[in-house]
């Protein structure tokens, strides 16, 4: 049976040492790390979202603010406030929740942010950075995954690894930081032929695909360690993961839950980047 990852304590435990970095800095250099969050239109999951990123923030002591725009905004209007908010200096992280309304280039917005101020790694010249293992802020998630993996002793040197899913925000940098880990790295898709046989061939099977029950037991070798970045809603509107956790942890030696898993790891590796954002442009040591 394996043992479960317990993303949330783990969460606690990152969020406990940025708040004592925090204060370190705020003491020490008169430093206070902030974000500002930008959310346009009324999607409610988006501000749930926020509600969280905000929550978050004021427990570790971030300072933050929050820009609601109505979905009415023109990309000017949206590009104009990006870049006041690049040259203000209590701001060291800029967010910009995900999706934005029908008419709004996202891509657009996110060129527009200063690399520097990126805390959501998404910026091209971020994204390069994690290509040639040049970087100062890693996206949230894929990093969250990695975190979890070295707090529970999970080596991941010469394993195999196989990713399901090549998103740029999940699939694509998550296979990255497994290769620059030294794991030997494959990464499925809708195209992949023989999922199954690949999938049996990981030691790290990380599943990024957005199904419920995706990840079934013929799919997993025994032993292997079985991380689920995957946020569904099954059929009774219950949250969780891409794979089938029932079948599955009778077989493999670690398991993340969905919740409690991957999930609670996003924001607390967000607060880490904003910390050392407000490090970088002031010039101080990571
Ligand atoms: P996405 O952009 O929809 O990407 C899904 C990936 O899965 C695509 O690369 C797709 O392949 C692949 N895929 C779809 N059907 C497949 C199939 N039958 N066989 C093999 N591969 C298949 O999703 P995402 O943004 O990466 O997110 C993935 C999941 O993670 C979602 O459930 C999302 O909610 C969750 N998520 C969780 C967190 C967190 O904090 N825990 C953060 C972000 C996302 P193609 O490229 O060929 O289409």
């Amino acid at each position: 049976m394996a043992e479960r990852i317990d993303g949330k304590a783990v969460a606690a435990a990152v969020r406990q040492e940025v708040a004592q970095e925090v204060l370190r800095l705020k003491e020490e250099k008169g430093l206070q790390p902030g974000i500002a969050v930008v959310i346009v239109g009324d999607d409610p999951a988006s501000r749930i979202y926020v509600n969280n990123k905000k929550k978050a923030c004021s427990e570790v002591g971030i300072y933050s603010e929050e820009y609601a725009l109505p979905a009415s905004i023109t990309q000017e209007e949206l590009t104009d406030l990006i870049h006041q908010l690049n040259e203000n200096p209590a701001i060291h992280g800029i967010l910009v929740q995900s999706p934005l309304p029908k008419g709004l280039d996202e891509k657009a917005v996110v060129e527009n942010i200063d690399p520097k101020k990126d805390v959501d790694a998404f910026h091209a010249l971020n994204v390069g950075k994690i290509m040639i293992g040049d970087f100062e802020f890693l996206p949230c998630t894929p990093a969250g995954v990695i975190e979890l993996l070295d707090r529970y002793g999970v080596a991941i040197e010469g394993k195999r690894c196989v990713v399901i899913g090549r998103s740029n925000i999940v699939g694509k940098p998550m296979a990255m930081l497994l290769l620059h880990r030294n794991g030997t790295v494959t990464i499925c898709h809708s195209r992949t032929k023989n999922l199954a046989e690949i999938c049996r061939e990981a030691d790290i099977l990380v599943a990024a695909v957005g199904k419920a029950k995706f990840v079934t037991k013929d799919m997993v070798k025994p032993g292997a360690v079985v991380i689920d970045v995957g946020m569904n809603r099954n059929e009774n509107g219950k949250l969780c993961g891409d794979v089938d956790f029932d079948e599955v942890e009778p077989l493999a030696s670690y398991i993340t839950p969905v919740p409690g898993g991957v999930g609670p790891m996003t924001i607390a590796m967000l607060m880490k980047n904003v910390v050392s954002a407000a490090k970088i442009q002031n010039h101080l040591p990571l």
